[in-house]
């Protein structure tokens, strides 16, 4: 087993080395931490380009770009209020460059990034196979639209289809994981001639006016008439929920909540499956057009469902006459390690998949996939958009899917991914806060807790501290969950076992500084 930096073995001493691009201007604005241990940082030898800041109006060193203040100032008076609202950290990032699983901020400085832009970057920041593959198009030919015949769509589609089982083998590409969310929602319905879509509480699917009726969070619910014949039910949360034991999910790591269920057998899903069979016979009719539902939920915080939730419900949902639908938004393309979808992982066949964020490596991007049948019954109107299947949206994806299979990119994920739980895990025994570590590959969650014998959410302040610990010590994670006490890990796939290291010693220590806070 790789070795722990932070273990007995292996202690920690002096002061954080941070990598910086190089130059006077960046050095100079170099962050201190917090704290006295040395962690340091993998080897990079990428050199980023210096950012030349225009300082008080004036071009001081070159025609780069803004001054941290200005870009501030336009956020604060220009951008919409939410921009200032999910500016994530105390004192902001600003991103200037990446490569692979680095970023550098306007400074210089640079970050490990276990983020990857929400679960986006697939196979690495500006990665040299995608990067060539993308100019290349750019030199041949950006745009037309799919009235007309062109390589790169119809190569795409091709090769996408053959990562996808029979019978989904037919492909429409739209633009975001929303749009492609509400293609679906359409296409069940013409399809089934029902109206009702179930969700899981906790679900995010989307912000467009019909897939914010799917996404059950109260943050991202506005109080207007959208989103129509949706419902939300109870999300079969192992560690949160009512019920849960010691091997309920499919994932390395298991609850710390004791069960008495023999082999084979899961009372936690028994009690969830009933709770659906009420929504069932309480919130809709009795067809229903379609469940959806997150292999793993992404900004919901990781999680996970007892194993078999989602086999016994596509059987139920199918036979109220509905569709099954993966949403593979943040679960798709090998992130999860065991397989390239998330769905695989349960054993279940759905009847549409939608994609979009890790498609495209970062490149606006998404896709419905679905069965020859429903795709000719949504034929009956003309479904079109301008950008979806672009050319130059096409050789990208194209040379993404290539990336993931030429690079062992899901290997790695299961690997890493795997490898960073089980540590994980540790720590979670370790500390009290630290109430539960979860997913698969690289989809991770860490569930923080005030502790564990009441598992009520960590304060915002907690999680914000440790949070401003972590980027401080030169790491990006992401935060989620109803109650925002979930830390999210999801990096570019690309990640190394040294990054773990690396990330296992900054959590370690960052959680240090936070217990000794309180
Ligand atoms: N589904 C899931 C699971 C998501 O995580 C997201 C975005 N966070 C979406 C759908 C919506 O995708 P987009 O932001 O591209 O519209």
């Amino acid at each position: 087993m790789h070795k722990v930096a932070w273990s007995r073995s292996a202690p920690l001493r002096g002061l954080i080395k941070y990598h910086t691009a190089g130059g006077p201007l960046c050095q100079k604005s170099a962050l201190k931490s917090t704290s006295a241990d040395l962690l340091e940082m993998p080897p990079c030898n990428f050199t980023p380009q210096e950012y030349k800041m225009i300082c008080d109006g004036q071009i001081t060193l070159g025609l780069q770009g803004m001054s941290k203040e200005r870009m501030m100032e336009i956020r604060q008076t220009i951008c919409h209020p939410m921009t200032m609202k999910v500016t994530y950290y105390k004192k902001p990032v600003c991103i200037h460059q990446g490569h692979m699983q680095w970023l550098w901020d306007v400074d210089g400085r640079r970050y490990l990034d276990l983020f990857a832009g929400v679960a986006t970057v697939s196979v690495g920041h500006c990665h040299p196979k995608v990067t060539a593959a993308a100019e290349q198009q750019l030199r041949k030919l950006v745009h037309t639209t799919n009235i007309y015949v062109y390589p790169t769509i119809h190569e795409y589609c091709e090769k996408l289809a053959s990562n996808l089982p029979d019978p989904l083998k037919v492909i429409y590409l739209t633009n975001s994981g929303s749009e492609a969310n509400d293609l679906a929602m359409c296409m069940a319905r013409l399809y089934t001639g029902n109206f009702d879509i179930i969700t899981f509480r906790g679900s995010y699917h989307g912000g467009s006016p019909q897939s914010m009726g799917l996404t059950a969070q109260q943050a991202y619910k506005y109080p207007v008439a959208i989103g129509l014949g949706c419902t939300n039910t109870m999300c079969p949360d192992v560690f949160r929920g009512l019920w849960g034991g010691s091997h309920c999910r499919d994932s390395p790591v298991q609850t710390t909540r004791e069960c008495n269920c023999a082999q084979g057998q899961c009372v936690a899903n028994e009690h969830y499956i009933e709770q659906l069979k009420e929504t069932f016979v309480t919130s809709v009719p009795d067809r229903i057009a379609a469940f959806f539902a997150e292999p793993i939920q992404g900004v919901g915080g990781a999680v996970q469902y007892p194993k078999n939730f989602l086999k016994e419900a596509y059987k139920l949902v199918r036979e109220r006459g509905g569709v099954c639908i993966a949403d593979e938004v943040q679960t798709g393309f090998g992130r999860t390690g065991s397989h390239f979808w998330g769905f695989q992982g349960h054993d279940i066949l759905p009847d549409i998949v939608t994609m979009a964020k890790g498609i495209g490596n970062g490149f606006p991007m998404g896709a419905v996939v679905t069965t020859r049948e429903i795709a000719d019954k949504f034929a009956q109107g003309v479904h079109f958009n301008t950008f979806g299947g672009n050319p130059l949206a096409c050789a990208i994806a194209s040379s993404v899917i290539d990336t993931i299979h030429e690079e062992g990119t899901q290997q790695n994920s299961l690997k890493v991914g795997t490898y960073m739980m089980l540590e994980l895990a540790k720590l979670r025994d370790k500390y009290d806060i630290i109430g539960d570590v979860r997913g698969k590959g690289l989809q991770i969650g860490v569930e923080m807790v005030r502790d564990k014998a009441s598992r009520e959410p960590l304060p915002a302040q907690e999680m914000a501290n440790i949070f401003e610990d972590i980027k401080n010590m030169g790491i990006l994670i992401g935060k989620g969950g109803l109650y925002g006490q979930i830390f999210r890990i999801k990096p570019p796939m690309c990640i190394t076992m040294a990054d773990a290291d690396f990330f296992l010693s900054v959590f370690n220590k960052s959680i240090q500084n936070s217990v000794a806070r309180r």
